[in-house]
């Protein structure tokens, strides 16, 4: 059981795809103890070869998967950050180093999965991945019943057409209102786009859920494990 293909190695190492992994191994880019290996069926026994990566020492890691209730004003990228806080600050005691599922905006707030399990990233950011996030809205004005119809066919965002989605009001304030928008792309800055093409602009956002997932029980900045059943009915 301790004997894997190499770009399986390489994904579980939280480098990578599976697929994108072929791609590297294939460009010559992955030695096995010193040597460059090109064949895709390579089999390594992992406890005791070396896999290296253009040179650096690859650590296969115990996959894990983790949901934070990220607060506002934290980053999800890791490098370049001017000093801003990132999402990785807020996961004391985890040793693994695990990377976004996705992204959520700096000022943008909740459920964002974190693995270091490449394969899981991929698939769950891949376009044809037809999980249902849910995200709450605060926009700018009275939102018509127009305009939500609009949302709900599909508006044009970066000149490609948004997917059909789920959109309702919950709140109205006097000059704000707080609608829940339920959408299985995960465009940069989707949501944002969305209700400004709308004549909306977003002043607060919120993930709530991704698939069956909720915050429940957490508080902003707090993150639990997923269970092993949560990771099986996301794969
Ligand atoms: N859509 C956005 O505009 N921003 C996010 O952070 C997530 C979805």
């Amino acid at each position: 059981r301790d004997r894997l293909r190499l770009a399986r190695y390489l994904a579980a190492a939280g480098i990578t795809s599976r697929r994108k992994a072929e791609t590297l191994i294939q460009a010559g880019r992955v030695k096995v103890n010193g040597r460059v290996v090109r064949e895709l069926g390579f089999v390594i026994n992992e406890e005791k070869d070396q896999v290296e990566l253009d040179g650096w020492l690859l650590h296969r890691e115990e996959p894990v998967y983790i949901l934070l209730n990220k607060p506002s004003g934290y980053l999800c990228t890791l490098a370049d950050t001017h000093g801003r806080p990132t999402v990785v600050d807020l996961l004391r005691g985890v040793t693994q180093r695990v990377y976004p599922v996705g992204r959520l905006d700096y000022d943008t707030e909740g459920l964002l999965l974190l693995s270091n399990d490449g394969d899981f990233t991929h698939l769950m950011t891949h376009p044809r991945f037809e999980i249902e996030k849910v995200y709450e809205a605060w926009v700018q004005g009275m939102v018509s019943r127009k305009a939500i119809e609009r949302l709900r066919a599909g508006v044009i965002i970066d000149a490609v057409k948004t997917a059909p989605a789920k959109v309702r009001v919950l709140a109205k304030r006097k000059d704000r209102t707080l609608m829940e928008i339920r959408i299985h792309e995960g465009r940069k800055r989707q949501v944002k786009k969305m209700c400004a093409s709308v004549g909306h602009p977003v002043v607060a956002l919120k993930r709530t859920r991704f698939g069956d997932l909720t915050l429940d029980g957490l508080r902003p900045g707090e993150f639990r494990y997923l269970t092993k059943d949560e990771v099986e009915y996301l794969q």
